[in-house]
């Protein structure tokens, strides 16, 4: 075994301080001498850190940073060091399996996608293909989603398509698009190296990018270091690095923003020429947010009126500044009117589109950024406009196809209207690839409901048996990261090749190969009679993609796969005029609002109404940066006698997602086995509770129980990571979306898991329960167990390492 450091302890790694260039440090972690590497890319969170995977016997032994890749040099995280051991789990999928007399049973490749699609053809007769929807995920390559974009648009013309990008990043597309026109982010990675102040909105990067993280530090112990300023109610890691640290109380990041605006309007602070001749809209932002002086702030969010003075005043004297945001921000109430705030704040400062500045309104998946490139989050493929018709005939000429099967008659389905149209009945086939709801969605006993109605064919493709999985009708295995070739691309539009390494186990298959296949044997036609997909292996579907983007913002269309594997990243655009990418867009400060460029004509902030083309061609920026305004509004639910505690949900630094590969290595797991409830050190004496003692938790939807871990939270607040469910073997209620509200933001869809009422108590080890729901689920999980080999794997039931 070969390890450049403990990463579980050691998190971050060693300091190599700097200004301007950050230095390489290469990391490493092997349990055996590889005998090949393979280039590739981490897939466990937006940050897509280039690594190579060393390969031994047919079988992934390590991983080790590359240390010519632009977005680590060299570095990975604790996530990335380890849950690659999830390829090698002895309880991966390995067969189809068809649901006979309410039981999975295994099936042949033939069986399975026949079954799909004769029931794919019954319902498009009976019902038309709009009772046809995809969930789909952050997780799968350019060529998938592309594919899976294809055919659910010109070859279904179905407008139900979404994915779990819409828990996570729906809100940094929306706002880039109601600020600068369309989704893309405007700066880039290399801009935290030289820039004078980071502000941190919402966002925990030291847990949930670790190895962007490692640069901040790396830059906070260099020569001239950026000032930091963080909003998060919760004191974190990256909040004790903080200058300073604004903790507002759940949903009031509106209030919080406007009041820096206000101040920095009132200071002066701002760049009347670049406002002029590049935005539209002060004077409403300006009648907008005098009103929230520092006093009226501090009222509504809690932050002492000198600390946001302190953070305005840094924030006017900074000369270059980068802002992020993350859940904190997207997950919360007013959703994309805060992450609009903070674009507001670089425009109105003139801070983008050069050296140390830009807003990176942060992704949370590997490959989210593509979900809603190519339109498998329902809207079009490379940012066109649905709701513009020179858009639509531009795609159905690339497609070949007549434009009416594309559908653009009113905006794509979201997730949580998916779901809606599953439960009452409109949709009665769901196909859900590489996504875990039955975890991650709001409101959990509403979404197990929805799930295993018996009207609604559900078809589940995942490498494990997961609590979705297993209600599947069809359950198809599939191949994962290092086992198939693909492209993907990060937050700061880093495009990153990932080549198999390894052969997947027993039958399953890419992701790729299971939609190609539905594509053939579906038969979908183009308008000449030709097959719709053209192309038969990844490297077919990525020339296919580059079309699709050419001249659009995201061109991919200088890239090849030959290009990509020789150096380690390529950000987009990159085409005839930037052979090598670029390093940011909007350098000319033209941004992408015109009304043919477009990929949206807008939303009331507060409604959601979308502005109508008429509406629009009226006010047409032509180029010019929406500088959009939003009074605060209160979130839908907030504390009361009866339920007395805002709760909010995030991660923890050792998990991703629902833990469905981070729990499946034993380091990560150990480290963090189990869900627990952060509160405060005012509330939890007031209430009796101790470090370790068992609390019940429960709002108006349902309960859960865990183990309380004192201190770090602002009073009134509780935290709890959403990670945990019940497939390794634990079936007291512990997720923490049992307890979460059915509410999204108007223009985004984003659901809101950042704050619910909810009330605490006290209980006794004896106390402790397993839900009847989830204790029905262990039945399941062990019937299914003998058929994927894992008994010996001590993973799945009981098996609590
Ligand atoms: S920071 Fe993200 S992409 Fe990089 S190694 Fe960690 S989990 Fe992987």
């Amino acid at each position: 075994m070969h390890e450049t450091r403990d990463s579980i302890k050691d998190i971050w790694g060693e300091r190599t301080p700097y200004y301007g260039s950050w230095p390489e440090r290469v990391d490493e972690r092997t349990l055996e001498e590889p005998e090949r590497w393979v280039q590739s890319a981490c897939v466990l969170c937006s940050n897509d850190c280039g690594m190579d995977i060393g390969v031994k016997d047919g079988k992934i032994v390590g991983v080790r940073g590359r240390a010519v890749d632009r977005v680590n040099h060299g570095r990975l995280g604790p996530k990335g060091l380890h849950a690659w051991e999830a390829n090698n789990s002895p309880d991966r999928l390995k067969y189809p399996m068809i649901k006979r007399n309410g039981k999975l049973e295994q099936a042949s490749w033939d069986e399975a996608m026949e079954l799909i699609v004769r029931r794919s053809r019954e319902i498009i007769e009976k019902h038309t293909s709009n009772a046809i929807g995809f969930y789909t995920t952050g997780q799968l390559f350019i060529e998938e989603y592309y594919t899976l974009g294809v055919i659910g648009k010109a070859g279904l013309g179905t407008p139900h398509m979404d994915g779990n990008t819409r828990l996570c990043t729906a809100t940094a597309a929306a706002s880039l698009m109601e600020s600068f026109g369309s989704d893309g982010q405007p700066g880039s990675y290399s801009d935290l190296d030289t820039t004078e102040l980071v502000m941190l909105a919402g966002h925990n990067m030291s847990n949930t990018q670790t190895v962007l993280w490692t640069r901040i530090l790396d830059r906070l112990s260099g020569p001239r270091p950026p000032v930091i300023i963080v909003i998060d109610p919760r004191k974190t890691w990256t909040a004790a690095k903080a200058d300073v640290h604004l903790a507002p109380k759940a949903g009031t990041n509106v209030a919080v923003l406007n009041g820096l605006q206000n101040l920095l309007i009132e200071m002066g602070k701002i760049d009347p020429e670049f406002i002029t001749q590049h935005t539209t809209g002060f004077e409403v932002l300006k009648e907008t947010v005098k009103s929230y002086t520092p006093e009226n702030v501090e009222k509504l969010t809690g932050i002492p009126e000198g600390d946001l003075r302190r953070a305005a005043q840094l924030i006017g004297e900074a000369k270059s500044m980068v802002s992020t945001c993350l859940q904190g921000v997207y997950q919360s109430n007013q959703a994309t009117a805060a992450a609009c705030q903070v674009n507001n704040i670089h425009l109105l400062r003139g801070m983008l589109g050069r050296q140390g500045c830009g807003v990176l309104q942060m992704n949370g998946q590997p490959t989210a950024q593509n979900t809603r490139e190519t339109g498998c989050d329902g809207a079009l493929p490379a940012f066109r406009n649905w709701d513009n018709p020179s858009h639509i005939e531009e795609l159905a000429r690339i497609w070949n196809v007549n434009p009416v099967i594309i559908p653009h008659w009113s905006a794509p389905t979201h997730a949580m209207q998916l779901f809606r149209y599953c439960e009452e009945g409109s949709i009665k086939m769901l196909w859900i690839s590489a996504t875990n709801p039955a975890v991650s969605m709001p409101d959990l006993a509403r979404i197990r409901e929805i799930l295993d109605k018996r009207d609604l064919f559900l078809v589940v493709q995942d490498a494990f048996l997961t609590e979705t999985s297993h209600r599947a009708d069809v359950l198809l295995p599939a191949a994962i990261w290092g086992e198939k070739t693909g492209t993907f691309t990060n937050v700061d539009r880093t495009v990153h090749i990932s080549y198999k390494a390894v052969e997947p186990p027993g039958e399953a298959r890419s992701d790729l190969d299971i939609f190609l296949d539905y594509a053939r044997r579906m038969e979908f036609k183009d308008k000449d009679g030709q097959p719709l997909i053209k192309w038969k292996d990844p490297e077919g579907a990525f020339e296919a993609w580059k079309v699709c983007t050419k001249g659009r913002m995201c061109d991919y269309s200088g890239m090849t796969y030959e290009k990509l594997s020789k150096g380690s990243g390529i950000q987009w655009p990159c085409n005839e005029q930037f052979p090598d990418g670029a390093e940011r867009i909007y350098t000319d400060f033209h941004f992408n609002t015109g009304f043919e460029d477009c990929e949206t004509f807008g939303h009331d902030l507060d409604t959601g109404a979308v502005t109508s083309p008429q509406e629009y061609k009226a006010i047409d920026p032509e180029g010019k940066a929406w500088l959009r305004a939003a009074d605060f509004h209160s979130p839908h639910e907030t504390p009361d006698e009866e339920y007395p505690f805002w709760l909010t949900t995030g991660r923890v630094v050792y998990h991703f997602h629902t833990r469905t590969k981070t729990g499946r290595s034993k380091e990560l797991y150990d480290a963090a086995p189990d869900a627990f409830l952060q509160i405060s050190e005012t509330d939890a004496p007031r209430l009796g509770i101790k470090e370790g003692d068992w609390v019940e938790v429960t709002s108006r939807r349902g309960m859960v129980q865990m183990q309380a871990a004192v201190g770090n939270i602002e009073p009134g607040h509780l935290f709890i990571p959403f990670h945990y469910g019940y497939w390794d073997g634990d079936f007291r209620p512990r997720a923490a979306n049992e307890l979460t509200i059915t509410e999204w933001d108007p223009v985004s869809k984003q659901p809101h898991f950042k704050y619910a009422a909810v009330k605490i108590s006290k209980i006794s080890p004896q106390q402790l329960s397993e839900d009847p729901d989830k204790k029905k689920q262990k039945g399941v999980f062990q019937s299914i167990s003998s058929l994927i080999d894992t008994i010996s794997g001590a993973i799945l039931i009981g098996g609590r390492r």
